[in-house]
């Protein structure tokens, strides 16, 4: 559609085993019993839509006080965080001189702790989630219980600004947020509760932004890769051969949740946009 710009936004990196992206990637054998596993430097990015009806966030990355405040011993150590000053979220929407409180609509993949970590900045916001993404990260929440990769203090916050949610219920299965902008509900796979969003640029064609419902292209195949982290394996599955028809129908590329070598083909929001 005439007049949608989109940024990508990197936001910094996790260095991790890349087993959390791929599992078994490093598995031992008879003859190779203590395999070396393979370090990755995943890259986190969320995406800022500019569309003549609003601004638009899919994703909001991760808290810059994570690695110093909020995150528990257990996260930092299997994702030891790094982004420079102006690699953060916040910074990241400063250098396009956006505010926050500018935002219109958020649309979450879904909530864990490099996705949903400034959610708390967006006041104006309608912020869509899958209804049982936000009912499982809030249910954590309120039990105070091992959070795993949501991160207590980050709904937290989210909670006491009162924001304004709209839970996406199971059954629906698209729904067009705004002209050239379409929701997509992946269901449940990576995590409880799955979003991804079509974007319809005029000259760069369709991007269907699919987050960690696919980490990488080496998931996607074919043969698909399932995840080190999994809620519903079979979802997982079910889900990347729905984004597969999706991007056939609609002739979009998929920009993955984490591949290192796609986003370092994408233009970043210091070098332009997309439209
Ligand atoms: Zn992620």
């Amino acid at each position: 559609m005439k007049g949608i710009k989109l940024y990508v936004l990197a936001t910094g990196v996790l260095p991790q085993d890349k087993s959390i992206l791929i599992a078994g990637l490093t598995q031992a054998t008879e003859k190779n019993r203590n395999p070396v596993p393979v370090w990755s430097r995943t890259p986190t990015y969320a995406v800022l839509i500019e569309h003549p009806d609003g601004y638009v966030l899919f994703d909001t990355s991760v808290n810059p006080e994570g690695m110093t405040k909020r995150f528990p011993q257990s996260l930092k150590t299997m994702n030891n965080y790094e982004a420079a000053d102006d690699e953060q979220f916040p910074a990241r929407l400063a250098q396009l001189k956006v505010k926050p409180e500018q935002i219109k609509y958020i649309v979450m993949s879904h909530m864990h702790f490099d996705h949903a970590g400034n959610l708390e900045l967006f006041t104006n916001a309608e912020i869509t989630v899958h209804e049982d993404e936000f009912a499982q990260a809030y249910k954590a929440f309120g039990l105070n219980s091992e959070m795993g990769v949501y991160v207590w203090e980050d709904l937290h916050q989210a909670a006491m600004k009162k924001l304004n949610w709209k839970l996406l219920p199971a059954g629906v299965e698209k729904k067009v947020l705004l002209p050239g902008l379409t929701i997509y509900n992946f269901g449940s796979g990576h995590s409880y509760g799955m979003l991804g969003l079509l974007v319809e640029l005029e000259s760069a064609g369709n991007i269907l932004l699919v987050a960690d419902a696919i980490y990488t292209s080496t998931n996607y195949g074919p043969p698909l890769k399932p995840p080190g982290i999994i809620y519903d394996s079979i979802g997982w599955a079910r889900t990347a051969e729905k984004i597969r028809e999706i991007a056939t129908e609609k002739n979009a590329q998929v920009w993955f949740g984490h591949d290192e070598d796609q986003l370092k083909t994408l233009k970043k929001s210091t070098e332009g946009y997309y439209e």
